[in-house]
């Protein structure tokens, strides 16, 4: 049988363990009627329910990358290279979840070049690590990367790097409802974040991109914040986590 690969993507990132918005982003993207989900990693972290989290990506995402936070609940990357409060977050994440799916996390891999675009948790540079914030390090990534088109997560902002034939790259961060002609020009584009944005807009973010087309959509959708904010406040994890989630910071 020949395998099509799949035109309407829909890419979700930084989940962080927040059920009510990954379940909110789920039901948009069936409306949508995308082909496949890819995931940039950070499943969970922060949250307080990974192991939910874990399953419905296994189910529902085609590819799935491992972020900072996925390798530190795995036991890949330490857990001092954190500020305090992911640092607590990941230890709790380590002692609560599900071993069987602690193991799928550690199946993982932070970047996928195999693709019609380059897709890395982090940067093209640094798949696990680099916060692609400003044009200047855009304009490195963008020297670096094999694909004309890539995806990264990390930073929880959504937002797109152009650089067109002879200029320098230039970033903008993308509200909802941004649609992006992507068809010429060397690009890096952001969804923002499932489950902790920190653009200033607190609901749920994803991108939906048309690889045969070469568009991309950003959307964003409202989820039950108090939900999580419970969850996070009965596990006992630190109250700032579910604090910033009211304000998208
Ligand atoms: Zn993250």
């Amino acid at each position: 049988m020949q395998h099509h690969p799949a035109m309407r993507v829909a890419l979700i990132s930084d989940i962080h363990a927040n059920r009510p918005a990954l379940e909110a982003v789920l039901d948009d993207i069936a409306a949508a009627g995308a082909d496949e989900i890819w995931c940039l990693g950070d499943v969970v972290g922060y949250g307080a329910e990974p192991d939910a989290c874990v399953e419905l990506t296994r189910e529902h995402a085609a590819i799935c990358l491992a972020g900072n936070h996925d390798l530190a609940v795995t036991g890949d990357l330490p857990l001092d290279e954190f500020s305090r409060g992911a640092g607590i977050a990941a230890r709790w994440t380590q002692e609560t979840m599900d071993p069987e799916n602690v193991a799928w996390l550690a199946t993982l891999c932070p970047l996928d070049e195999d693709r019609s675009i380059g897709l890395y948790h982090a940067s093209p540079r640094d798949p696990i690590w680099e916060y692609v914030l400003s044009a200047l390090l855009a304009e490195l990534c963008l020297d670096a990367q094999e694909h004309r088109v890539c995806a990264v997560g990390h930073s929880h902002v959504a937002l797109s790097f152009v650089r067109r034939e002879g200029e320098l790259a230039t970033g903008e961060p993308r509200r909802a409802d941004d649609a992006l002609d992507l068809s010429s020009g060397e690009w890096l584009v952001n969804p923002g974040s499932v489950g902790q944005p920190r653009d200033g807009d607190p609901r749920a973010a994803w991108l939906l991109l048309d690889l045969d087309a070469r568009t991309a959509v950003w959307r964003r959708v409202d989820y039950d914040i108090g939900r999580a904010q419970a969850a996070i406040r009965a596990a006992r994890l630190p109250d700032s986590l579910a604090d910033r989630l009211s304000y998208g910071q």
